[in-house]
């Protein structure tokens, strides 16, 4: 990875041939970000016995650092199966904060609203029923590379070829009661936490 820095180190990351240093300013740029930093700073970065100052651009470090939304929903066969607890250990244990979250039911007019992209699928009036079936743990979930991570948190749509430890893999059943959902793109993250979450709610 080639990262450009100004200040009294100039060159750029990979130059500095030392992975621990990189780790260290993306935990401070994270801390950074959330407070709502602006403009160049300086951050102390390193790992112990060799720490440096580095003045830095912080539009760079929202690129790269800043933290996204996802959205996620334990689905009904999950939740009634009991294992509701068991897969937000999962998430919470890959480093995602859970920003929002609430058990609920929904219609299956509420359903068709939320998967309105697969109207046109042989399988969505199956999909539908089952999300209306019963209740879900809809949430939103922030880390950085929220969307990619949680995606590959939860394993391929069919349980029998999602990787060994995904959630699917742990704790679903078939194609169709597949025990997790998580978005698949900034745009449908976006979508998705607005259709189960005021603004209000997401503070
Ligand atoms: P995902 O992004 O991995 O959840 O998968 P898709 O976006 O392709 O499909 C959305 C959801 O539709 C899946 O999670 C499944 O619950 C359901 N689904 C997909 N394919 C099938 C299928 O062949 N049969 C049934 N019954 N459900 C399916």
């Amino acid at each position: 990875m080639q990262m450009q820095m100004q200040g009294p180190i100039q060159g750029s990351f990979a130059s500095l041939e030392d992975d621990a240093i990189l780790v260290a300013v993306e935990i401070k740029a994270k801390a950074i970000v959330a407070a709502g930093w602006e403009g160049e700073e300086c951050l102390t970065v390193g790992r112990p016995g060799r720490w440096r100052a580095v003045h830095w651009w912080s539009s760079l470090i929202k690129e790269i650092y800043v933290s996204e939304r996802t959205f996620s929903i334990i689905k009904p066969d999950a939740v009634k199966k009991g294992d509701a607890g068991a897969i937000l250990a999962e998430i919470v244990k890959a480093g995602f904060k859970i920003v929002s979250i609430k058990k609920i039911s929904i219609s299956k007019a509420q359903a068709e609203g939320f998967y309105h992209v697969h109207s046109a699928r042989p399988f969505f009036g199956e999909l539908t029923e089952f999300m209306s079936s019963g209740p879900i743990v809809p949430m939103v979930l922030e880390k950085v590379n929220a969307i990619a991570d949680l995606r590959k948190l939860m394993g391929a749509t069919d349980p029998a070829k999602a990787e060994e430890g995904t959630i699917r893999k742990q704790f679903a059943a078939s194609i169709g009661e597949n025990a997790i959902h998580g978005s698949d793109a900034e745009d449908t993250a976006a979508f998705e936490i607005g259709y189960f979450f005021a603004g209000l709610e997401l503070k």
